[in-house]
């Protein structure tokens, strides 16, 4: 008896709905970002990255790599066990200590990734409030939706970033049922920003606990990198802070920050930290790095702002459907799944651009896209042989430019 059928029809079907995804083999090049071998089937091949989420390059930074190395070199390659036994490594210690004032929390928790984070951390708080409810986002992302699933208990999904849906919702609960709102700060795809006040507003008025996922924003936003909700004001109101050490920390890890009782709790529960194999001491002394680099530095967020606003500006003036966006995420709308992933093969092939198509499930259907982000190694140079590109790879798909451009042919 063999099963390989049901897989192959299952990979038929992703085929089919132009879902099958691909991945390029990159080879990033340290100290040449945004600069990238890729490994085409013809050989390798020079790229530009223009869809890392390394969003300051922090991956690439001398302090960052020094600290890795030194590390290594010193405390060896892996933890060697789970946070309980004998993998609770002092680096470890010394980023969660970090974290904790970066959000200014009491203390914070380090798990394996981001995902890991959302996905057993939410269910775990939830899972200790008596007959919790969640109100969660309706564009949360995946790690929360697992998590809220896990979680097992009355789920509300409130019509994002809306604020009035959320709080009737909230209206419809007794005052002393336990209510949790799960939320992002910064949506990675549209790169729109949560009403972190407001939302905070109804939480006190409600009585409910708030959990915000800065993934896409700390170390990008509000003062030190602390994030969105910091430069709202709104940090203190916030009760649990989750984040990753992967974007503008640009290592691997995530976290959540919040009051001594919550991490301790989470801690000696959560099996999703319990069970696994804590970070290497390497990966945390570079993550600590590139946390009290970005704490101390401004320019990196200062340049990263500038570079965003200058790609959306340039590729605005070449007629591109840019979707407007108040952050670093820029979307350039395609809207069909098979033109989304030929304008990024043919940006590939033809250009030696490096932008994945992102399609349906991680965004709507009829929304497919190219989701660019400038990070602050995006000179003008780049800038402006991207923005050609695209005209280029628009023109030969028949993808409509704004008309200024064609008038002006
Ligand atoms: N939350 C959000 C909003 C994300 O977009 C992601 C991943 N891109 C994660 C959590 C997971 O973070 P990580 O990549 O560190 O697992």
């Amino acid at each position: 008896m063999t099963y390989d059928h049901f897989f192959s029809v299952a990979l038929a079907r992703l085929h089919q709905e132009r879902r099958y995804r691909v991945f390029a083999d990159l080879e990033r090049i340290a100290g040449r970002f945004p600069y990238a071998r890729w490994h085409s089937p013809d050989g390798p091949r020079p790229v530009v990255i223009w869809c890392s989420n390394d969003y300051l390059g922090m991956g690439q930074h001398p302090k960052v790599i020094s600290a890795m190395i030194e590390t290594a070199t010193r405390m060896g390659a892996g933890a060697g066990g789970t946070r309980n036994i004998s993998g609770t490594n002092h680096p470890l210690v010394e980023l969660e200590r970090e974290l904790a004032e970066l959000h200014g929390k009491e203390a914070a928790l380090v798990f394996t990734s981001g995902y890991v984070s959302n996905e057993t951390g939410i269910p775990t708080i939830a899972g200790l409030l008596p007959d919790c409810v969640i109100l969660s986002d309706a564009w949360n992302h995946n790690s929360m939706i697992e998590g809220v699933r896990r979680a097992g208990v009355e789920k509300k999904i409130w019509r994002h970033n809306d604020v009035g849906h959320l709080e009737e919702l909230l209206a419809a609960e007794v005052l002393e049922r336990p209510k949790l709102i799960a939320f992002e700060a910064l949506y990675s795809m549209d790169g729109d920003v949560a009403p972190v006040k407001k939302i905070c507003d109804l939480a006190e008025r409600y009585g409910a606990m708030t959990y915000i996922d800065e993934v896409h924003s700390a170390g990008m936003y509000g003062p030190a990198g602390a994030g969105i909700a910091a430069r709202e004001g709104a940090l203190h109101r916030i009760d649990v802070v989750e984040g990753t050490l992967a974007k503008a920390f640009g290592c691997l890890g995530g976290y959540i920050a919040a009051n001594a009782d919550i991490i301790d709790a989470v801690r000696s529960y959560a099996p999703g930290f319990i069970f696994t194999t804590a970070l290497p001491p390497a990966v945390c002394a570079a993550a600590t790095a590139a946390i009290q680099h970005l704490k101390a530095s401004q320019c990196e967020r200062d340049r990263h702002q500038e570079r965003a606003a200058r790609v959306k500006a340039v590729l605005n003036e070449a007629g591109l459907p840019v979707m407007p966006s108040e952050t670093h995420i820029v979307p350039v709308m395609v809207s069909d799944p098979e033109k989304c992933k030929q304008a990024s093969d043919l940006l590939l092939a033809k250009h030696g651009i490096y932008v994945q198509p992102i399609n349906y499930p991680t965004v709507r259907r009829g929304t497919e896209r190219l989701r660019l982000t400038p990070t602050p190694y995006h000179d003008d140079k780049l800038v402006d042989a991207l923005a050609e590109a695209l005209v280029d790879v628009w023109r030969r798909l028949g993808l409509p430019l704004r008309s200024r451009v064609l008038a002006a042919e």
